[in-house]
């Protein structure tokens, strides 16, 4: 039976939160760019990963950044004296003096933005660092290249201290439009002889632009051991380690006679007589409802020699079970335990599987479900 905190969870799944692991990948991250300061990324929920084991495990960053003011005043109800960024400055107005009294850095990304600021720095004298944010080509958030110099004096005036910022749209991929290359030829030109630090790169910059980093980067997926590009293989050299493995058990096993169905709309059958092993996680614990038949699933101590066994996903994802293959697996037992994501199956792997990418799945891990941190 899996525990928590002493506290037995009798639906047997469980996410674990590998503290160590953080600790590794952030170090990682301060090897590949050794002149930068890190704001580590924990926008979701720390990527679904939990506030709680992202401030056990990232301790030794120099900053977060997150979305939410809420998550700002946890972090700072729990201990946390380093900075604090939100990633898209303030929503309302009215947030400014929680932001203020939380001592957050801004992001400046809007007219509204800056206005704010600028009454409010007429009222209190106080100081923020704002990371105001150039629209290079991603068009998302940020001012355009007309407008940005504007915006900078004026907060500069306002004697705020600020930083440049920008977002890359293609870090991860070649041959689209803008480049890396591109981006970082308007971030050069619109802050020419503005003197002040800078913010840009993201994981995949991180791992694959070293020339695009800046003074402040800004990793978030490779700080939870998961691909930028959605493809596992691709950070396999880059020595990051999974943080989040989801694991249940197997609840039942099913002999299925040749030609019989398996779940709903009878997705799978079976090619020959065979066991069928059902899962206790389905997608109303995050487990992507369009998996397809094939998606890895590893099953523990299940092998010819109690090795742990790959067995292929065979019918639809349920919302609470799923079913898989177990002719490669003969000693596995109602118990047995499985891992779905995590250590042996790179959670890409699954995303991958499923049309979406590893990001959607560790960011999708349900409330319901129980989380350790190690
Ligand atoms: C989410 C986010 C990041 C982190 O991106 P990853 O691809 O997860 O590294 C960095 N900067 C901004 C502005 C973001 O919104």
């Amino acid at each position: 039976m899996l525990s928590v905190a002493n506290q037995l969870i009798h639906r047997p799944i469980l996410a674990s939160i590998d503290t160590k692991a953080f600790r590794h990948n952030l170090n990682r991250i301060r090897e590949l760019a050794p002149e930068s300061k890190i704001w580590s990324v924990i926008k979701a929920k720390g990527y679904g990963h939990t506030l709680n084991a992202a401030l056990q495990g990232l301790d030794l960053t120099d900053g977060f950044a997150l979305l939410d003011i809420a998550d700002a005043q946890w972090l700072r109800d729990h201990g946390w004296q380093g900075r604090i960024l939100l990633l898209e400055g303030l929503f309302h107005e009215a947030e400014l003096e929680q932001a203020d009294q939380l001592q957050c850095d801004l992001v400046v990304h809007c007219e509204k933005q800056v206005q704010w600021l600028e009454s409010y720095k007429g009222k209190s004298g106080h100081e923020f660092n704002v990371f105001l944010k150039l629209n290079s080509g991603m068009n998302r958030l940020g001012f355009k290249p007309a407008q940005y110099r504007t915006a900078f004096h004026r907060l500069h005036a306002s004697s705020y201290r600020m930083h440049h910022m920008t977002h890359f749209a293609n870090a991860d991929q070649v041959d689209r439009s803008p480049s890396v290359g591109e981006q970082m030829e308007c971030f050069n030109d619109v802050t020419e002889g503005l003197h002040a630090p800078s913010s840009l790169a993201n994981s995949a910059a991180i791992l694959w632009h070293r020339n695009a980093l800046g003074d402040w980067i800004r990793p978030g997926i490779m700080l939870y051991g998961v691909s930028p590009t959605g493809t596992f293989a691709d950070i396999v050299r880059s020595d990051l380690q999974a943080v989040m493995q989801l694991r249940s058990q197997i609840i039942a096993i099913q002999e299925l006679k040749k030609g019989d169905h398996v779940g709903y709309g009878g997705r799978y059958q079976a090619p020959e007589d065979m066991r069928i092993g059902v899962i206790a996680c389905g997608y109303a614990d995050g487990y992507p409802r369009h998996a397809q038949d094939g998606t890895p699933v590893w099953i523990e101590d299940a092998g010819e020699d109690k090795q742990g066994v790959i067995c292929p996903l065979a019918g639809q994802v349920s919302m609470d079970m799923i079913t898989v293959d177990l002719r490669d697996a003969p000693h596995a037992k109602v118990g047995s335990m499985v891992e779905l994501w995590g250590k042996v199956i790179p959670v890409d792997d699954v995303a991958q599987m499923s049309g979406t990418i590893g990001y959607e799945l560790i960011c999708a891990l349900a409330p319901r479900v129980p989380v350790e941190i190690k």
